[in-house]
């Protein structure tokens, strides 16, 4: 619409001009210029109208190159939006697949390989729970400039998820030491404190690696190798690397079938409790069992809790895994001698729970087993996570009349503060100083102090991993209360564990039949 007017004046302008041009060279040709005189009136407005015309065009033609330059600069800034991650400054997954499979197919034509680094920071939820996101973003932001420095020229990297990044870079295939040293600087460098001004953080970063020459990959699976592996780095201890291997993947593999086989173990009741007796170490009398939990697999036999513990962990399952065997255990030892304690081992998940003391103590109540045969045992690692919690529900549990115990003393954190601070009625020193003893004198000097400390402390001491007569000498003389370990037999099921009691005629009277068969689990 504004375009018409405009249009007819040019039009018009250009064709008044024109006649009036044709006007006055006709004229003048014919009867000499001074015949032009009444023509100038008409030629000035002509002229007047083309430089309001040529005016407006050069106008029209300065808006348009703007808009196009505003359209154009839009263009590029979504552009960048969408490859870039903007607290970074970082690729993002998708322009890290994209770019990176380029950089693929450039370096075979180069006779070269790529590498790919996947970096994920350790802990950094708990900086995050800790510090606020303001500082977990800032503190990303400073990571990626740590991971920029180190990378060689021509790298990519990307932030490929929340403290995850993904770096890619070409290099000689037969000299993989070069991307080795990287990983190395990579590793020594994140894990160096970092400041954020206020604040100076400690994080720490695994590492994953594959090779494009040896995965014959596409991104994808360069990717996927190289994720694997940084769960491989994380495992083996995190704050380190570790190349890819296809063993990784099948163990991973193996790990999820075994994760869903778990899921469906733990209603079906495949998880069952076995008992490992406790002595007295000055008597010799049985005082109770550790219930400890074992996988009856239908194919895989006895799966032992050192590898389906953390798989429970870390999915969750823990809690109703713990109550069943809690409650099969409580039923089993309805019948034992009434002088016979149970200890159930707690995980640090579990302890996250304000809500676990109400959930013993219904379970106690379901079963009839009397709250002060109960015994608690936490390890030290888990009291670090979340002291103040942890007080509370150990508080909770002493208030029922169940008892605690720190469990695996000297392989954690805890300072005689701890110690002070939450009501313990034991500690049980770890099996790895018990046996290391005889070998080591470090060890022993540990374990004495410990001993001194729960006598100090007013606390008595058990000691795990006693294998023969000559540990438990040592931890006699040592000051130890109780002992457990092979010595005193191995844990047993529920079946075994009473054949045993009734033996010994630790089965409360009047109790002769066999526990009715029932469906204990979940
Ligand atoms: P833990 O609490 O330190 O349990 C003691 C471990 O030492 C048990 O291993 C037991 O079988 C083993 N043991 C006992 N005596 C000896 C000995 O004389 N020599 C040696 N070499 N070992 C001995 P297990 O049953 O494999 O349990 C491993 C860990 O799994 C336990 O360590 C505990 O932390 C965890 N766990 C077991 N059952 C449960 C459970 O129901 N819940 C939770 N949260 N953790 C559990
Ligand atoms: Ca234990
Ligand atoms: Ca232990």
């Amino acid at each position: 619409m504004r375009t018409l007017p405009i249009g007819l004046v040019t039009m018009a302008a250009v064709a008044l001009c024109v006649i009036v041009m044709g006007a006055v060279i006709v004229v003048v040709t014919r009867n000499g210029p001074a015949a032009a005189g009444p023509l100038v009136w008409p030629l000035t407005i002509a002229l007047l109208l083309n430089l309001a015309v040529i005016l407006e065009g050069r106008r029209r033609h300065r808006e348009l190159a703007r808009r196009l330059r505003h359209q154009l600069d839009s263009t590029e800034g979504a552009r960048r939006l969408s490859i870039k991650d903007p607290l970074t400054g970082f690729l993002n997954r998708r322009a890290l697949v994209e770019e990176g499979a380029a950089m693929i197919q450039d370096a075979a034509q180069r006779r070269l390989a790529v590498a790919m680094l996947m970096i994920d920071l350790d802990r950094f939820k708990t900086i995050n729970d800790l510090h606020g996101h303001a500082v977990g973003d800032s503190l990303l932001a400073r990571v990626a400039a740590e991971i920029s420095s180190e990378l060689p020229p021509l790298s990519l990297a990307a932030r490929v998820g929340g403290d995850e990044f993904g770096c890619i870079f070409a290099f000689n295939p037969a000299d993989p030491q070069t991307v080795q040293r990287i990983a190395e600087r990579l590793v020594s460098r994140l894990a160096c404190p970092i400041d954020l001004g206020d604040t100076s953080i400690h994080v720490s970063a695994s590492i994953g690696i594959a090779r494009s020459d040896q995965e014959r990959a596409s991104i994808e699976t360069l990717i996927r190798a190289a994720d694997i592996a940084m769960y491989a780095a994380k495992e083996a201890g995190r704050n380190r690397f570790s190349w890819f291997d296809p063993e990784m993947a099948r163990a991973l593999h193996a790990r999820n079938e075994l994760e869903s086989a778990l899921r469906a173990a733990i209603p079906a009741g495949q998880i069952v409790p076995h008992f490992d007796p406790q002595i007295d170490l000055a008597t010799g009398q049985l005082l109770g069992f550790e219930v400890l939990a074992r996988w009856q697999h239908p194919l895989q036999g006895q799966i032992s809790p050192d590898r389906f513990i953390p798989i429970a962990e870390r999915t969750g399952m823990i809690a109703d895994l713990s109550k069943s065997v809690m409650r099969q255990a409580f039923h089993a030892a309805r019948d034992w001698d009434s002088a016979l304690t149970l200890s159930i081992n707690v995980s640090a998940v579990q302890l996250r729970d304000a809500w676990l003391p109400q959930k013993i103590i219904k379970l106690l109540l379901e079963t009839g087993f009397p709250a002060h045969r109960l015994e608690i045992e936490i390890t030290e690692r888990a009291l670090l996570e979340n002291l103040a919690l942890a007080q509370s529900i150990i508080g909770s549990l002493k208030n029922q009349g169940i008892r605690v115990a720190l469990d695996d003393f000297g392989t954690g954190y805890s300072s005689l503060g701890h110690l002070r601070a939450l009501p313990f009625d034991r500690i049980k020193i770890d099996r790895s100083f018990v046996q290391a003893i005889a070998a080591d004198p470090d060890s022993a000097a540990l374990v004495g102090a410990v001993a001194s400390i729960g006598a100090s402390l007013n606390l008595p001491v058990t000691a795990e991993g006693i294998e023969d007569l000559a540990a438990e000498t040592r931890m006699r003389a040592l000051g130890c209360a109780r002992g457990q370990g092979y010595l005193y037999g191995r844990p047993t099921d529920a079946a075994n564990t009473r054949r045993l009691l009734a033996e010994r005629r630790l089965l409360s009277a009047g109790t002769v039949a066999a526990p009715a068969e029932r469906r204990l689990a979940s």
